[in-house]
């Protein structure tokens, strides 16, 4: 990065704090498989490995016409979709614009409101600033979404209750393929009222309440949703893995190694596990955690939680860089010592604009500068400066492809997957426009597997998971709805 040798050797350090070598990365595989395994024997375990009740394997044969929800990311969606066989499939959606307020109340009193789901959580305004929100999503709200949405396909006059989907984004442990309560909120979301409650009886009942003619007939994970939709096209695909906001993954098991098994008996020997991955570590026996991990976890409102997330996910890398910058220029070694109102405010730099200081190819870093001066409002930056705030974002981006991949590397290990060759589905915007993450996933497999791991473990981008995988999962009736 050139510079003064202090600054030198401030980035050498910051490359061995943030480096995963090749051993580290096979302990933290190791370790990733020993807490899966104990996830499949004992209820209440930190990997929770929730068996999501969806059985058996998609063919791509499978057609007909289906309604899917989708809550829990950035929107509230309905989707229509259509399998067509031979792993073709047609969606229409449509996305509703969920009420937003901006509140300074605290979280007490607007937990009083009754009905309502609320949720807070950070976003960008217009002016391209995070600014902290309450997010009112009222179950009311979602009823009369699908209500108008079965009105603009003329599905409302159907004589039977419309079966529907549900993705939910948050960890529930099921107990039916359309029951479960809600085990804690993740990603920035909190609500203790609603933890321990069934999401699928609050939208029945508000559906109920306004004559709204569908049926939740599954309720499920998007990470199955992803394995799903993912199956429909690849029919061997073996994972389901989400990259965006937040990270978490499925994947196939024998049901004689889910140990915990209580759910009675399968008219399948496999079976969908939501895994729960982002608490993987939190008791951080394995994971490489700098100081600027500890100070996002220890500010965030889940502290001691998520901590595998909140290396990789999308909501937290652009904050671990934060926190990284904020360090060197605390001892001037970035910015001539300045920074800026923007740049010391918490969520500041977000991930996005990582991606755009590590695809900015020119020689001067004119994109880099502009996000730092115009975005982020630091006064002045050097070439120097520059270089070294894209090494920190390339450090930080790659460790989160390789943590990835120490748990798909799980996946496959644990089920010996590696020989017979496999597909895994991806969704999430940190996988599908990140520089380079793919890369420097399969990077991090072939340092795990060996030479030709790409024609082994076959990545790809899982479209429209979410909603597809919600229907899909309701192909599967063997076990009573
Ligand atoms: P969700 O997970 O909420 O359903 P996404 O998959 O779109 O939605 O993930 C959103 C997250 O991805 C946000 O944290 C955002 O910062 C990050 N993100 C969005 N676009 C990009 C991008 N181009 N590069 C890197 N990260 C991105």
């Amino acid at each position: 990065v050139g510079g003064t040798q202090a600054q030198h050797d401030a980035v050498a350090e910051l490359i061995r704090a943030f480096t995963v070598s090749a051993d580290k990365l096979r302990a933290i595989q190791t370790h990733f498989i020993s807490e899966m395994e104990k996830g499949l024997k004992h209820h209440g375990q930190t990997v929770a490995m929730i068996p999501s009740f969806v059985e058996g394997r998609l063919t791509g044969q499978e057609k007909g016409t289906f309604l899917a929800l989708d809550l829990g990311g950035t929107n509230l969606r309905v989707v229509q979709v259509e399998l067509l066989g031979a792993g073709e499939f047609t969606t229409k959606s449509t996305k509703y614009k969920v009420s937003e307020e901006l509140k300074t109340t605290d979280a007490k009193n607007l937990f009083r409101i009754s009905g309502t789901l609320v949720c807070y959580g950070w976003r960008i305004n217009l002016l391209n600033r995070l600014i902290p929100i309450v997010l009112v999503r009222s179950i009311d709200f979602i009823a009369d979404s699908i209500d108008s949405f079965l009105a603009e396909h003329g599905l409302d006059a159907a004589e039977e209750a419309i079966p529907l989907g549900f993705t939910f984004s948050f960890p529930v442990y099921q107990s039916k393929i359309n029951r479960g309560t809600l085990k804690s909120w993740t990603k920035g979301f909190s609500c203790p009222g609603l933890v321990g409650k069934d999401p699928v009886v609050m939208l029945q009942d508000a559906l109920a309440k306004k004559h709204v003619p569908v049926f939740v007939t599954a309720l499920v994970n998007d990470t199955v949703g992803t394995l799903l939709s993912h199956a429909y096209r690849n029919p061997d695909t073996m994972a389901g893995i989400i990259l965006g906001t937040g990270t978490n993954g499925a994947y196939i098991e024998n049901m004689k190694n889910i140990e915990k098994w209580d759910g009675g008996s399968t008219s399948s020997n496999e079976m969908i596990i939501n895994m729960e991955f982002g608490a993987f570590d939190n008791e951080r026996r394995a994971l490489p955690l700098t100081m600027f991990d500890n100070k996002l976890d220890r500010e965030s409102i889940n502290p001691h939680e998520q901590i595998f997330e909140k290396m990789i996910a999308g909501m937290y890398l652009g904050e671990i860089v934060r926190n990284t910058l904020l360090h060197l220029i605390d001892r001037e070694l970035l910015f001539s010592g300045n920074s800026s109102k923007e740049l010391n405010e918490m969520w500041s730099l977000e991930t996005t604009y990582m991606s755009a200081i590590e695809a900015d190819a020119d020689p001067q870093l004119e994109s880099t500068k502009n996000i730092l001066e115009q975005t982020l409002s630091i006064p002045s930056t050097t070439l120097t400066d520059r270089r070294i705030v894209k090494k920190v974002c390339e450090l930080v981006g790659t460790r989160a492809a390789r943590l990835a991949s120490a748990a798909i590397g799980g996946i496959i290990a644990h089920r010996d997957a590696l020989e017979a060759g496999c597909a895994c589905g991806i969704d999430g915007s940190l996988y599908e426009f990140y520089p380079n993450f793919e890369t420097r996933m399969y990077a991090a497999l072939k340092e795990l597997f060996g030479e030709g791991v790409e024609k082994k473990i076959r990545l790809g981008l899982a479209k429209d998971g979410s909603g597809v995988g919600g229907v899909a999962a309701k192909m599967f009736k063997s076990l009573p709805v």
